[in-house]
């Protein structure tokens, strides 16, 4: 039990690969928010979660690009359990356009998202991790941070910008044994994914299997996606990495699809 009595907030739980990360956590003991836009969703994971064991969830209504609304959610999670050992910024959409028809609002909206999110969680997180002596937080990057793929000026821009978070947080939080690491995953069948599928098929004129294999499979090893039990274990390894031996660092997990 890596995470007994640890103390974990994971935004964007409800679904895919943030509930995989909550699931992973609960099984390693750990107390965990599900801090999520749909507040249903996040109270039946949570439900779900708890009757898993052994470790328990709860459900947190939070919209990440809102501050009182997070700094609401923090409180509630440490007015529960009385720390917040673990962040995991997660939360995250997907919008593709051409930059020159990308919609302003679009654009606005993705990076509020992907970055005032992963900074208003930080900001909320931090006080209550230098009161306990540290703590862990991960970004949910992307191949994507280190790389760019064509309609997707966006989440790219905003996925390379949680580089620079992470690495900003790991020099600010070092003396505090505060942890700051990005995990960039390739292509998981998680909803974000799925809608993806039908889309690019539709837009770039091919099938849906030559959208999984070409486009979102083509540059791995094995033509494989990469899975949500994957993602969630480098996650567990990350917050059960105790020391600032490991921080301010990205870890791709994409079958080979980008290697550096
Ligand atoms: P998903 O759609 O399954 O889950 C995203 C969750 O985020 C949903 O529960 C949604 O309600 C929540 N959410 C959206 N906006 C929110 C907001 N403003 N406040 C709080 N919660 C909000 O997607 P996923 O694939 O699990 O994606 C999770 C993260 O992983 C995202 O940051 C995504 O960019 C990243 N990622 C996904 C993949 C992939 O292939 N699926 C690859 C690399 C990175």
């Amino acid at each position: 039990m890596t995470l007994k009595d640890k103390v974990a907030i994971v935004t964007g739980a409800a679904s895919g690969l943030g509930y995989g990360i909550a699931k992973r956590y609960v099984e390693e003991g750990a107390r965990v928010a599900i801090a999520d836009l749909k507040i249903d969703a996040a109270n039946a994971a949570a439900a779900e979660l708890t009757k898993l064991g052994p470790g328990e969830a709860i459900g947190v209504e939070m919209d990440v690009t809102n501050e009182d609304a997070v700094n609401a959610g923090v409180a509630k999670v440490a007015a529960t359990w009385g720390r917040v050992d673990i962040l995991v910024s997660n939360a995250g959409i997907q919008i593709v356009h051409k930059i020159e028809e990308f919609p302003f609002a679009d654009w606005k909206k993705m990076l509020a998202i992907h970055l005032d999110g992963a900074f208003l969680t930080t900001k909320a997180c931090i006080p209550l991790m230098q009161k306990q002596g540290g703590g862990a937080i991960i970004y949910m990057g992307s191949v994507h941070s280190k790389e760019a793929s064509p309609l997707k000026a966006a989440y790219v821009t905003a996925k390379h910008g949680l580089l620079g978070l992470a690495r900003s947080v790991a020099k600010e939080g070092g003396p505090f044994k505060i942890r700051s690491n990005v995990i960039c995953p390739g292509f998981v069948r998680t909803p974000l994914v799925e809608k993806q599928i039908p889309e690019q098929a539709k837009t770039l004129g091919i099938s849906e299997e030559e959208v999984v294999k070409k486009v979102m499979l083509g540059q791995t090893v094995d033509g494989e996606f990469t899975t949500i039990e994957d993602v969630a274990e480098v996650a567990l390894f990350f917050a059960g990495f105790e020391t600032n031996a490991l921080t301010g660092q990205s870890v791709i997990v994409s079958h080979g699809w980008h290697i550096e």
